[in-house]
């Protein structure tokens, strides 16, 4: 089983300028790079005269102006949301105000928000998102001359949508599945179980082009797909081997299997390998010792989760194959 994913992170990118990138879809990169958005976030423009806007990213005026731009002459009918994520979801309102358009997304989920690591906060969730109409899996969103189809896709967040351009074997994936890199999972806001459940819905599927909401076009979907789901078994395989040469808690299983990472990004790893366990503990496969690494105990959720000693369970071998 491979670990490597071979990712295409050579995209040109000329901020705020539409490019055509596939039959009546247009792209818009907003000019917000950072380790979590890539090169920034793609606003993609569906449809011809009345169009719809997919992510129209961050609350930055520049981004918007050039979304106007992009779009005069023509109405845009709907703002579309795959996740409610800052860079995704902010620039919604203002869009609206400039534009019209009504906003459409999953809606609040009842669930727990955010994830607590630097950037992965409130900072990085709008938990207090509210679209105008919700969508829900199955739904169908028609544009002017365009279809798509609503998949609701929760993994990398609870409200997380993909868009299919019906007729096209086209996907607006969002941060489910990208070209540049795996998506963050960070418990409570991300859930692994429920990630690969979403990458599963995407098998079966014939699609010829993914479009990312950060990055470059994916040209072989369900080949990525399949690299995805690799990727995490063999990191859950990973794991499993830690726990069984006595490496037991999350700061000394990030050590050893991600080496020398800053701050930031450790503890985006300490949530990535948390939700690894809790898709295990959830099989059976994995448990909670009830003991924690250090002196203080933790209140409980995530924190408690971090903190925790865990163990194979016993009797549970030849995980990767479940
Ligand atoms: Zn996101």
């Amino acid at each position: 089983m491979s670990a490597e994913l071979a990712f295409n992170r050579s995209v040109d990118v000329d901020y705020g300028v539409a490019e055509e990138v596939a039959p009546q879809v247009r792209r818009i990169v907003a000019n917000n790079p950072s380790p979590y958005t890539f090169l920034g976030t793609n606003t993609y423009i569906v449809g011809r005269g009345r169009v719809a806007v997919i992510d129209p990213g961050p609350a930055c005026e520049q981004h918007l102006a050039a979304i106007v731009e992009a779009t005069r002459g023509e109405r845009v009918t709907h703002i579309l949301i795959t996740h409610s994520h800052r860079d995704h979801c902010d620039g919604a309102r203002g869009l609206q105000a400039l534009v019209g358009g009504e906003i459409l997304s999953f809606g609040p989920t009842g669930t727990e928000r955010g994830a607590g690591a630097p950037g992965l906060g409130e900072a990085f969730v709008d938990p207090a998102f509210r679209p105008d109409r919700t969508l829900h899996d199955g739904d169908v969103v028609k544009a002017g001359g365009v279809a798509l189809d609503v998949l609701h896709t929760p993994g990398h967040a609870p409200d997380h949508l993909c868009f299919a351009l019906v007729g096209q074997r086209t996907v607006f994936t969002g941060d489910h599945v990208m070209g540049w890199n795996t998506t963050v999972i960070a418990p409570p806001e991300g859930s692994m179980a429920k990630f690969l459940a979403s990458l599963e819905k995407l098998l079966p599927r014939h699609d010829k082009v993914f479009l990312p909401a950060h990055g470059g076009r994916v040209q072989t979907p369900q080949r990525v797909v399949k690299a995805y789901i690799m990727h995490r078994q063999w990191r859950e395989q990973t794991i499993l081997t830690c726990l069984e040469d006595g490496v037991s808690t999350i700061p000394r299983i990030v050590a050893k299997i991600y080496g020398d990472l800053d701050a930031d990004l450790k503890a985006a790893a300490a949530l990535s390998v948390l939700a690894h366990l809790e898709h295990m503990i959830s099989r059976g496969l994995v448990r909670e010792t009830g003991q924690t690494g250090h002196a203080a105990q933790p209140a409980a959720g995530t924190e408690a989760g971090l903190a925790s000693v865990y163990s194979v369970s016993p009797g549970a071998s030849s995980p990767a194959s479940s």
